[in-house]
Parts: structure tokens; C-alpha cells; sequence
């Protein structure tokens, strides 16, 4: 049984892409694989999804296009990639929602709801923010604070290559020791790169906890943190 009764599972562009797909089929079904779990324990489960496989709006701007227009096409990766994970989640019989910071027509998807996104949780079905938090400047991560607050979710699950927060890189220093728990305070101290500040401020405000876990060793990593294994990071008030 999980302590938790709703999340926000928070995964980057960057985790779809795998050799020459900037949407690897394999990588979706893990992605199911994680979201199965939650909702097998009964957890709600609302995901934000970024666009880094496809654009990010400061690569962009390097190569002489506008800030805020990077910006825009930035966030209208994460659409694309909130309707790929939509329809992995259909094809495994998960029913779902996908909602957009900005206005998309054409029945692609509807615009962010909080309400409409908790009477959907409550009734089982996945919701997908995408287009971040709708406004140029920001980042996904920022935006997945954001709706998380906004459906009321017990924390963010920010799922990444590794199992944590760890005191230096593991990869270069086999010393190097992973949280089990830290505060937001201990994170900006020690320059942690978990989330960059406005998420990390959004968060310390209204008291919600990021748990930074490894979506790529175990697909069950999830579900046994919901389980109260003490796998992966918290980083809370
Ligand atoms: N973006 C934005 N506002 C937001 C969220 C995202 O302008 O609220 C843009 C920004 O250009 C960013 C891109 O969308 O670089 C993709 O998002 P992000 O880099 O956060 O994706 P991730 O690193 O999670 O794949």
C-alpha cells in the first residue's frame, strides 16, 4: 500500500531518445512499465513530460533563433512527446488525458484544467500536462512543480539516468554516496543540479518533497518507493 495517495511523475525529453529515435519504442514501454506500477497500487498518477530529445529553446537561440520562439518550440516538443506517451499508455489499455499549458485545437489535446485534471485522476485515468508551464522562460521541471501543485499531488517523482542524488558524480568517484534525504536548503547549499531554482522556490513554498529516482536499472524502482523501500533521493522541506 503507497503512502502516497497522488504523484507527479516528472520524466525529461531526454529519456525517450536512444540511439538514432528521438522517441524510442523501447524506452515508451518502460515508461508504461513505470506508470503501471503506481497505478497497480492505486496511486493517482498525473506526468509532465519535457521536449529536450526534440528542442530546447537555448540550443535554439544558439543557432540565431528568437529566445521566446526557442522557447515556443520547446514547449511544443513536450506536446509531442505527451501524445507519444498518451498513446503507449492507450495501446496498454491506461486511459488518459492530455492537457496543454497553451491553447491547442483541433482536438490534439485540452487545455490545463486543474479541475478537470483531479475529477480524472480520481477516476483512474493518467493525466499528461504538456507545454510546460505554458510561459517562455521557464522549464519543465518548473512546470511539473506547477501542475503538480495545482492537481494537489503528495510530491514529484523526477525520474532520471540515476538512482539519486549522489555527493559527486558516481560515474568518475567510486566513493561517492547517495542520499537517502536532503533539504532544499542542503540542494542549493551544495550547487546539486536536481531542479533549477524556481522550481526548487515553487516547492519550498508549498511544502512538496521531490523524490529523484533511476527510471533505467529497474522498472519496479518506483513502485518500491511507493512501497517505502528507501530507494533513490528526497529532497523536502
Ligand atoms: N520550455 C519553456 N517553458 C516551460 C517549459 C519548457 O519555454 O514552461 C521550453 C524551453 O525552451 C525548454 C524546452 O521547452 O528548453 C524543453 O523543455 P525542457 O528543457 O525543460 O525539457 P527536458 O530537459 O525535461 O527534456
Amino acid at each position: 500500500m503507497s503512502k502516497y495517495k497522488r504523484i507527479l511523475l516528472k520524466f525529461s525529453g531526454e529519456a525517450l531518445a536512444k540511439d538514432n529515435n528521438t522517441i524510442d519504442p523501447k524506452t515508451l514501454d518502460q515508461i508504461i512499465d513505470i506508470i503501471k506500477s503506481a497505478l497497480v497500487q492505486k496511486v493517482e498518477v498525473g506526468v509532465v513530460v519535457g521536449g529536450g530529445n526534440i528542442f530546447r529553446g537555448a540550443a535554439l537561440t544558439q543557432s540565431g533563433i528568437n529566445h521566446v520562439t526557442g522557447d515556443h518550440m520547446g514547449m511544443l516538443a513536450t506536446v509531442i512527446n505527451a501524445l507519444a506517451i498518451s498513446d503507449a499508455c492507450k495501446r496498454a489499455n491506461i486511459e488518459t488525458v492530455v492537457m496543454s499549458g497553451f491553447a491547442i485545437g483541433g482536438g490534439v489535446c485540452s487545455p490545463v484544467d486543474h479541475n478537470k485534471a483531479k475529477q480524472a485522476l480520481n477516476m483512474g485515468k493518467v493525466v499528461i500536462f504538456s507545454a510546460g508551464t505554458g510561459s517562455a522562460c521557464f522549464t519543465t521541471d518548473t512546470g511539473a512543480v506547477l501542475r503538480a501543485i495545482e492537481i494537489e499531488a503528495d510530491i514529484v517523482f523526477k525520474a532520471t539516468k540515476v538512482d539519486g542524488v549522489y555527493t559527486d558524480d558516481p560515474v568518475k568517484n567510486p566513493k561517492a554516496r547517495r542520499y537517502e534525504k536532503l533539504s532544499f536548503d542542503e540542494a542549493i547549499a551544495k550547487h546539486l543540479q536536481i531542479m533549477d531554482t524556481a522550481a526548487f522556490a515553487l516547492c519550498r513554498e508549498h511544502n512538496l518533497d521531490i523524490c529523484v529516482f533511476s527510471m533505467l536499472d529497474n522498472p519496479k524502482t518506483l513502485s518500491d518507493i511507493l512501497g517505502g523501500k528507501p530507494l533513490g533521493t528526497i529532497v523536502g522541506n
